[in-house]
């Protein structure tokens, strides 16, 4: 029988302090050349061993092997330079100093592939694997070649569907485009966004997600959650469209949001994420607390849909919490799958 409920992370968990500077994003390597690959295969399959000990279903790398789930990415690309930068403001959120588009986008090499097939070998799970969306990964970036953010998109989604086609064939379970960009520029989104996504996904047949967040929890993140009300409808705006898209799955933080339930019924047959751990404090949910965010969303999402998952990556976090909230996750879904089977 197929297990009901199954576990994941939204993607990112904390890397020990021997391989980077614990508790931050962009944190730098703490080594270097075969020290570095050697340090980060042994953090993948600590991390592995973690979610698997905590009890969580489909598992992921931790995203143990790059520094940023959207500039590890274009680091790999031709046509970026990253010693041209430029300071722009992103998600309309914070100013960062980022790379320019100087030429043609293309990939040369697989990015991620080498570490999917090493992550296949460590375990018979299932497997999930993130990469950035390509609206959020022209939002990382500044572009002086293209000057269109939708054209850019289409190169990058084109780019996407090559890696994706390769993680695929590694054996990797389901592929997770992250966009947090889709709760931002809901214009776009609707006017090329999901279309772009759709062409990153084309031709494969393994389950594809799509993860739409509140952002880590980090202050520019905290502070802008602090403008947005009582009630975080952003998602609505999306919803339709991608509930007509050919993406299997949406990951979508839920715990501790101001998000309606109800919004979820807008992508009513689609299998839902659903975001049961808050990542922007270190308190550790209760089983019981996790289980209650299930059962409200078990009214918009059929069970055999519902994935219960983490509102978004866990990098920024100590290792201590994050493990708490991995077996709180876990715990909380066995609640949730018990009532459900008797
Ligand atoms: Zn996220």
């Amino acid at each position: 029988m197929k297990l009901l409920l199954p576990t994941s992370t939204a993607g990112s968990l904390p890397k020990p302090s021997w391989l980077a500077e614990p508790e931050k994003i962009w944190s730098p390597w703490a080594l270097e050349g075969a020290h570095l690959i050697e340090a980060k295969q042994d953090a993948l399959r600590l991390t592995l061993q973690e979610q698997m000990h905590a009890g969580i279903d489909i598992v992921s790398d931790g995203e143990q092997t790059r520094q940023h789930f959207v500039t590890t990415f274009i680091e790999h690309l031709d046509g970026v330079d990253f010693e041209k930068r430029k300071t722009v403001r992103i998600r309309n959120r914070y100013e960062a100093s980022v790379p320019s588009v100087v030429g043609s986008v293309s990939r040369q090499k697989p990015v991620f592939v080498d570490d999917a097939k090493f992550l296949r070998q460590q375990t018979d799970q299932p497997i999930k694997w993130a990469l950035p969306g390509p609206m959020t990964m022209i939002d990382t970036l500044y572009d002086g070649h293209y000057k269109s953010r939708e054209k850019l998109a289409w190169e990058f989604a084109k780019i996407l569907n090559q890696e994706a086609r390769e993680l695929e064939a590694a054996g990797v379970d389901i592929i997770q485009f992250d966009e947090p960009a889709f709760n931002v520029f809901f214009d776009d989104v609707n006017d090329w966004g999901i279309a772009t996504l759709e062409r990153a996904i084309e031709g494969l047949k393994c389950e594809t997600a799509v993860h739409i967040c509140y952002g880590y929890g980090i202050k520019a993140n905290n502070d802008w959650k602090k403008t947005l009300g009582s009630e975080w409808r952003q998602y609505e705006q999306a919803f339709p469209k991608l509930q007509q898209s050919n993406i299997d799955i949406v990951s979508l933080e839920c715990q501790n949001s101001h998000v309606p339930m109800d919004l979820i019924e807008l992508i009513r047959g689609k299998k839902v994420m659903i975001g049961a751990i808050d990542v922007a404090t270190n308190a550790i949910e209760t089983p019981e607390e996790v289980a209650n965010t299930l059962r409200k969303a078990l009214q918009f999402v059929d069970a055999d849909k519902l994935y219960p998952s983490t509102n978004c990556g866990m990098a920024p976090l100590s290792r201590d919490v994050a493990r708490g909230k991995l077996a709180a996750l876990s715990a909380g879904a066995a609640i949730a799958r018990q009532e459900l089977t008797v």
